[in-house]
């Protein structure tokens, strides 16, 4: 037995209603990305608390989908203010499992509070509409909650993703079984806690963890659920929308990126310089909509590179409960691995190293931040997504060419440009082939705007009225 770090929970499962521990059940040894150790152990669920989940689901959405909006909102505002008043205590939780920085951590609390205020709102906006019909015939379209939704979150923000997974199917009348990360999940376990202590009734919400093949494939067979919500790698959602589509779920599907980032010029580059250090040090990187290809423009290229390079290097890493921190570790003992291999491919095909490249000490996950420069098409690094702090850089002479690169990979979830000229911010947002495009900024996710990718990066939104509208189907009634 495993004795858990000061103020960490005692890890558990819910499943109608009852809170659920390791007696029987296989576990998870949950660590701190900053030092290696292990927190605590983790419950995994097996094949009866599964179906136990299904039931309870089931049960839930047929008392949720009749609850009045207020009652939805009752629970949604409840929950934000508990996870405010317990912020200190969820940020430093949520800091010790993922390991980045008290700041962002508690940036992300407040992100999960105010998305459920924010649906509380919206649960009150489910209209319907009456067409003209001729006397004595009625047409109505009405809106009605899709069902129980499997929902699947990543550990990349433990508090917001487990946030997005819940309030738009709470507040549209929705049931959930929840499966985070088996990583960060006391902050999974602190937001569905949120929920029941405000009122959430038994069988709305569960919260499982398990080995995830075992526990996607379970859930997607099973007819009592309506939906599949994943947020996670474009190859782990591709796998699961053909799961969902045996059961001919709908899906939302929040994947993988390779943010091009385009630099005109005419931009303001001190305010750029500021902006994408800030961005590519989140989280250490492993952000879906992270800063990653980085197109200069010719004239300011090599002084933009060098600025960046000597930024970006002087980073301070270490602990992310330490407030002097400005970057944390990675998440877990696979991300240094990943980034070792794609720099060394980079600069086996001539990209130039100009600073990092390599982990830091043998504690935890640290990995220096990192520039590579002068990078081919073919090197791996601009291909697929390095969920880490690497940035990659190349030069582009005109728009057309940055819009051909920027746009020339599968992938499609955040773009980025930066110019003073607004005849090119506007063509250039345009141009670019993404869900969400930043211009002169580097911040995508706002509780009242969708989040969404395209081509391989996903489908269907979250957050904003459209990621209710995801949780809602249609119905038309005619009579006579
Ligand atoms: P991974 O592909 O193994 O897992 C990604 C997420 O999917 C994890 O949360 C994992 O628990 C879950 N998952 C994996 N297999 C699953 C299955 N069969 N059923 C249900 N859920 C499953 O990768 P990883 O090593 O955890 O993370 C690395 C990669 O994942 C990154 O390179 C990045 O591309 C991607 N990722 C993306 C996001 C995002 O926000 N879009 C978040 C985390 C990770």
């Amino acid at each position: 037995m495993i004795e858990r770090a000061e103020g960490y929970p005692s890890l558990k499962l819910h499943i109608d209603g009852e809170w659920l521990g390791a007696e029987g059940r296989r576990v998870f040894e949950v660590r701190d990305p900053a030092t290696g150790q292990v927190l605590a152990e983790l419950p995994l669920a097996n094949a009866d608390d599964l179906d136990r989940a299904l039931a309870a689901a089931d049960r839930g959405f047929k008392l949720w989908r009749k609850s009045t909006p207020e009652e939805r909102a009752r629970v949604l505002t409840g929950a934000a203010r508990l996870l405010r008043e317990r912020g200190d205590q969820i940020a430093r939780n949520a800091t010790l499992e993922e390991g980045k920085t008290l700041a962002e951590t508690r940036i992300e609390l407040h992100g999960c509070a105010d998305l459920f205020d924010f649906y509380a709102a919206e649960a009150k906006r489910i209209y319907g509409r009456v067409l003209v019909r001729p006397d004595g015939e009625q047409s109505l379209v009405v809106k009605e909650p899709v069902g129980p939704v499997a929902a699947f979150a990543p550990w990349n923000f433990p508090i917001h993703n487990p946030g997005r997974k819940l309030g738009a199917p709470i507040a549209a009348g929705c049931s959930v079984i929840l499966k985070p990360a088996e990583e960060a999940p006391a902050s999974a376990m602190a937001v569905v806690t949120a929920l029941v202590d405000a009122g959430l009734p038994a069988g709305v919400c569960q919260l499982v963890f398990g080995v995830p093949d075992e526990v996607s494939r379970h859930l997607l067979a099973s007819p009592v659920i309506r939906k599949c919500s994943f947020t996670g790698s474009t190859i782990v959602g591709k796998h699961l929308m053909k799961l969902a589509a045996d059961n001919a779920l709908r899906t939302t599907m929040e994947l993988g990126g390779h943010a091009p980032v385009i630099v005109f010029d005419d931009c303001n580059v001190e305010r750029t310089l500021d902006m994408l250090t800030l961005a590519k040090a989140r989280n250490a990187g492993q952000v879906c909509v992270s800063p990653t290809r980085f197109y200069i423009q010719d004239a300011i290229h090599d002084r933009f590179v060098s600025a960046l390079t000597e930024r970006f290097g002087a980073l301070r890493l270490g602990n992310g409960l330490d407030p002097a921190t400005q970057m944390g570790p990675m998440a877990n003992a696979r991300r240094p691995d990943a980034i070792d291999a794609l720099v060394a491919d980079a600069t086996a095909r001539g990209g130039r190293l100009l600073t990092g490249g390599e982990r830091i000490g043998n504690e935890g996950y640290f990995y220096r931040p990192t520039v590579i420069s002068d990078l081919p098409l073919d090197a791996r690094i601009m291909n697929e997504e390095p969920f880490g702090p690497v940035i990659a850089t190349a030069r582009f002479s005109t728009f057309d060419e940055a819009v051909e690169q920027a746009n020339r990979l599968p992938f499609g979830l955040a773009a980025y440009a930066f110019t003073e000229n607004g005849r090119q911010a506007n063509r250039i947002g345009a141009a670019l082939e993404a869900g969400m495009v930043g211009i002169n900024v580097t911040r995508m996710a706002y509780a009242d705007a969708p989040f969404q990718g395209v081509k391989h990066s996903g489908h269907g939104s979250e957050d904003g009225p459209e990621g209710l509208a995801a949780c809602l189907v249609t119905k038309s009634i005619h009579q006579q």
